[in-house]
């Protein structure tokens, strides 16, 4: 295989567990448990998955520590804070005053939820407060299940670029399909396994990073000898 042409498999073969947990297998063996997500509580999760839309993680990284060293990385603080105070914070992160309006309604909606308690918030189940989530102003299916998971400890799978463009490219799927299918193809394949999900996603996202990349580096790629 040359390092620049992805593998495709021609047969467009149903997702088994089987496939997905050998996949996984693999990226486990080659990168070790990832210990997701990046923060030090789960409300800075969710801060920072509103933060990380359509940008990359070293700018969220930025706009985090500027509301640390604010002291507003905290449920009262956001609430309080004005919005154009915020967007001046949050700017490394990009489209700055979109993203204040989005934490804003989701302080908003934390507020109405359960008073920013995010014990309360737990315990509803997780299709109910997936739907909760999205209707939130901004928060969409991927926003949605990266909180449910890496905040919230409900088992929903995050579905990203990455993944579409790395289970497509191995002929899994066939890579059109819409984020709810996509979703439910997962779901449905994989064990109930919170630690599963959350790793699994990590996995996915480092290959991403590391090699299925828009010119796919399959040289040394975990999944290089899969199907
Ligand atoms: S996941 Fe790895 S082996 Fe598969 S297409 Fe992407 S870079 Fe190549």
């Amino acid at each position: 295989m040359r390092s620049s042409e992805p593998i495709l498999c021609q047969k467009k073969n149903r997702l088994k567990a089987s496939q997905l947990l050998r996949v996984y297998a693999a990226l486990r063996k080659a990168y070790g448990h990832q210990k997701w997500w990046p923060g030090d509580t789960p409300f800075e999760v969710m801060v920072g998955a509103i933060l990380t839309q359509n940008t990359a993680w070293t700018n969220v990284e930025k706009a985090i520590l500027n509301l640390k060293k604010a002291k507003k990385l905290s449920f009262a603080a956001l609430r309080r804070i004005s919005k154009e105070k915020l967007a001046q914070l949050i700017r490394p992160a990009g489209y700055f005053n979109i993203k204040a309006d989005r934490l804003k309604c989701f302080m908003a909606f934390l507020d109405r939820e359960c008073g920013g308690d995010l014990s309360e918030l737990k315990r509803s189940t997780m299709p109910v407060l997936r739907d909760k989530l999205l209707a939130v102003k901004g928060v969409g299916p991927e926003t949605a299940d990266s909180i449910l998971v890496y905040a919230l400890g409900k088992t929903s799978f995050v579905i990203d670029a990455y993944t579409q463009r790395i289970f497509s490219r191995h002929g899994l799927v066939k890579g059109h399909e819409t984020y709810h299918r996509w979703r439910e193809i997962f779901t449905w394949a994989l064990p109930k396994s919170l630690d599963l999900y959350n790793d699994f996603h990590a996995q996915i996202v480092r290959t991403g990073k590391e090699h299925c990349r828009k010119v796919p580096r399959c040289e040394g790629c975990p999944l290089q000898r899969f199907f």
